[in-house]
């Protein structure tokens, strides 16, 4: 069988973690069978279509590596992938199921529907929806409505009796009564705009879909489905609905766990392989022990068989994991070409960069490498570098149990090692050495004397290796801050 897959998002909000986890799957699928990968654009829903939707998914498709084989930008032997363009094709389809007998013209104004709804509600009545008013609808009663220039809906005849039943790769046969389905929905608006479930199905036939992979939400639609397929005399594709993503408490993932929209991992500095690698995993796995995958290795590994059937569970903390792994995976130069944007956003640096400044950064960058989880953390590391310190907080000087007093003492005391050393050609394990015989000699951890110089050269008590920091100032500007930091403590503290 020639694989044919499709992702078929509606532009109506951004794109999010699961929806793209739909995608990677119909793509790993496509490439690993060597079938064809469709994009669609279902934007039957004016009303909450939307132009940044539409810009956020080719920008997310494209950050991930995601190429399509068919669709629109790049066209195709089936198109226009884009069913707004579609709309007239719907509209002879939907009228030839009428002209069969399988679909009918319903004239019912809104008026009409809400009273039949009110009342089925009154009477707690056991039919609920459509009544079927105009299923069998006399042609003369036809004639009288079209007189009035009603323009009609139409609505498929769904079976009162039987079941449907549809197989899905993953979950089984799954079967509804038909009179369970939702009575006669509606497959054309009276505007002449189909529903979702009219052009998701002419579509999925039309353009010789073969597996539908998509959210488990949508299994609801499944019997409603096969009902048109059968309407149209069509075989149905291949259904795979893909387990549900959870946060970690077992709740389907919103944005109560965190950010869901990939916009957001990617500003905050998440890799696009990490990002890939991670979602993959969510509700698949190769042997079960294996974690890391290129974007090419899963378009050849990639099994439906491996698949699981419960609900795949999205971990922050994971994904950050995995972020920072990859970020360790890159060369200095790599990485630092993906933290420029960020410092030039900071207003740390512009965009034109001497060499000078080049290797300083390549050394923040080596320096900052161990410590970064996502590539937005260059701004609070580096912060230091760019901006004077405003030492708002003066009890940071102090490391945990110790006096602010005995804190300035030993960064006075420091200073002298410090001025000492920098001035001659020492290295870093003699003044370190200097400076924890100095924390000795006070009675001190270590901590009691680096904080306080941390906290001088970078204003925070996070910071990059001290050393760091220190090769990263440069000495006169190390010294000089530690001389401002003294000043005022001496200043504030009495
Ligand atoms: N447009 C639907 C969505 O937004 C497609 C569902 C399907 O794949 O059939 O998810
Ligand atoms: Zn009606």
């Amino acid at each position: 069988m020639d694989v044919r897959v499709r992702y078929a998002p509606s532009p109506t909000g951004l794109q999010h973690i699961g929806g793209v986890r739909t995608a990677l799957f119909n793509y790993f699928f496509a490439r690993a069978q060597g079938g064809k990968f469709i994009l669609r654009i279902e934007d039957t829903d004016q009303e909450r279509y939307s132009d940044e939707a539409l810009d956020d998914l080719y920008e997310t498709l494209s950050w991930l590596g995601v190429t399509w084989d068919e669709g629109p930008i790049v066209g195709g032997p089936y198109g226009p992938y884009v069913q707004s363009e579609r709309f007239e094709l719907y509209k002879r389809y939907a009228e030839q199921l009428v002209a069969d007998g399988k679909a009918y013209y319903c004239y019912c104004t809104p008026e009409r529907l809400d009273r039949v709804r009110a009342e089925q509600q009154a009477n707690k009545s056991e039919q609920q929806g459509y009544d079927r008013h105009c299923r069998n609808l006399s042609a003369e009663e036809r004639a009288v409505f079209e007189k009035e220039g009603i323009t009609p809906v139409i609505r498929l005849k769904v079976p009162t009796e039987g079941t449907t039943t549809f197989h899905d790769l993953l979950m089984g046969d799954i079967s509804r009564k038909n009179r369970d389905v939702s009575p006669d929905p509606v497959l054309l608006k009276s505007d002449g705009f189909p529903t979702y479930h009219l052009a998701n199905v002419i579509d999925d036939h039309l353009m010789g879909i073969t597996h539908i992979m998509r959210a488990q939400e949508w299994i609801p639609s499944g019997p409603l489905h096969i009902l048109l397929y059968e309407a149209f005399g069509w075989q149905p594709p291949l259904y795979c609905h893909l387990p549900m993503v959870m946060g970690k408490d077992g709740q389907k993932l919103s944005k109560r766990h965190g950010s869901t929209a990939v916009r957001d991992f990617r500003q905050q500095g998440y890799l696009a392989e990490a990002l890939l690698n991670y979602v993959s995993l969510v509700g698949w796995s190769y042997d079960g022990v294996r974690e890391f995958f290129t974007r090419e290795q899963l378009e050849e590994l990639f099994t439906l068989e491996k698949i699981n059937k419960a609900p795949g569970v999205f971990d922050y903390k994971k994904l950050e994991w995995f972020n920072g792994q990859y970020i360790r995976q890159k060369s200095d130069e790599e990485l630092l070409a993906l933290l420029v944007p960020y410092l030039v956003e900071a207003g740390f640096i512009t965009a034109v960069i001497d060499e000078a400044l080049h290797s300083r950064l390549l050394t923040l960058t080596a320096s900052a490498k161990e410590r970064l989880k996502v590539l937005g953390d260059i701004v609070g590391l580096s912060r230091f570098l760019f901006e004077e310190p405003a030492w708002e907080n003066l009890s940071l000087f102090a490391a945990k149990g110790v006096a602010l007093q005995t804190a300035i003492d030993a960064l006075q005391r420091a200073y002298g090692v410090l001025k000492n050393a920098l001035g001659s050609q020492v290295d870093d394990e003699t003044i370190e050495a200097r400076l924890m015989d100095l924390a000795s000699e006070m009675e001190l951890k270590v901590g009691g004397i680096f904080m306080p110089i941390r906290v001088a050269l970078t204003g925070s008590s996070v910071s990059l290796p001290l050393f760091d920091c220190l090769r990263l100032l440069g000495s006169e500007k190390a010294l000089q801050r530690i001389e401002q930091a003294l000043a005022i403590l001496k200043r504030e503290v009495r």
